[in-house]
């Protein structure tokens, strides 16, 4: 789960006609992926009637990366990019740490919007007292003991148990991948973040647990399950998967490498042979919707990690951490 807007952009250059630029690179980026993406299906297109269509957006999008370009002069132009075959590293929002502010930016097609989850009502933070200082230490203890480095708790009002819940689930993420807990993960409760997102992983790998719904542990599971009923998480996970869908996040950050979009391209051929539609439009149906919620595929590792670590069975999930083991 990321956060458009909350996020501050910080850690980007400050220089207002620098960010601009960067915007506009990031955009130029999305319309040449944008691109590609229809020249591959209508080039794979067996029905004459499905590669009128491709071509058809091929023409609109090439059309408007075009006007895109005059207007913005500044930006280097690459006819590889906008080759089918393409396959540049830029493609995925997590390869670099630049490119990775993508998610903080929310560039990138937003295609199933209207599943969103606008606000929740939390409890009040006042209803809750403030943990004794042994208390504090011994839950500091434990994050440490499950691999993650808790910051700033002294303040935090709510119960421990939804945050030490999720600690024990994550500890089996970090048990499958051990590179990832090298180094103590850091951790902390976000105050003031957007009421319907759980948790963000930030660029430089902190994970931020909203404080609002980790609180009352009661409320998170209710809340957490009536998205699942919704399609917007993978069925048969509980709320630990939000810790687990972070992690994947963060499994990214540190394996740029790895071109998380193909990954899943190959899951599906494995799945349904068959299948010629769009990869995002199969995980939407097949994984969860949140995991459909960007066109680059961003949202698909973290939500294969929460449906596989949080054992609901899903056997997309289960072909991606197979693939994506195998790969490494
Ligand atoms: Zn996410």
């Amino acid at each position: 789960m990321y956060i458009p807007g909350v996020t501050k952009v910080a850690d980007l250059p400050n220089d207002v006609e620098t960010k601009e630029h960067y915007k506009a690179e990031q955009k130029q980026r999305h319309q040449e992926l944008m691109i590609r993406k229809y020249k591959r299906l209508r080039d794979g297109a067996v029905d004459p009637v499905d590669r009128q269509r491709y071509n058809a957006r091929v023409k609109d999008w090439s059309a408007k990366h075009e006007e895109f370009l005059k207007d913005h002069p500044y930006l280097r132009k690459n006819p590889k990019r906008l080759a089918p075959e393409y396959t540049g590293n830029v493609e995925l929002s997590f390869n670099t740490g630049y490119i990775a502010n993508n998610m903080k930016l929310g560039v990138g097609e937003n295609k199933y919007k209207e599943g969103e989850i606008v606000h929740i009502d939390w409890p009040d933070r006042n209803k809750y007292p403030i943990h004794d200082s042994k208390d504090i230490e011994k839950m500091y203890i434990f994050a440490e003991e499950h691999g993650f480095s808790l910051r700033h708790i002294e303040g935090y009002r709510g119960d421990y148990e939804s945050i030490k819940e999720s600690l024990n689930v994550a500890k089996s993420v970090l048990d499958y991948f051990p590179e990832m807990g090298n180094k103590p993960i850091v951790l902390r409760l976000g105050n003031k973040m957007k009421s319907a997102d759980f948790a963000l992983t930030e660029t430089n790998g902190t994970i931020f647990l909203n404080a609002d719904a980790f609180r009352d542990r009661f409320t998170l599971a209710k809340e957490y399950s009536a998205a699942v009923d919704d399609k917007k998480f993978v069925e048969n996970t509980t709320f630990t998967g939000i810790l687990c869908h972070e992690l994947g996040h963060r499994f990214a950050l540190l394996h740029p490498e790895i071109d998380y979009l193909s990954l899943a391209k190959d899951v599906v051929n494995d799945i349904n042979l068959d299948y010629n539609g769009d990869v995002i439009d199969f995980v939407f149906e097949n994984l969860s919707q949140y995991s459909a919620s960007f066109d680059d595929g961003r949202e698909i590792i973290s939500e294969c990690f929460s449906g596989y670590f949080g054992g609901s069975g899903n056997l997309f999930a289960l072909k991606y951490i197979e693939k994506l083991v195998k790969i490494l």
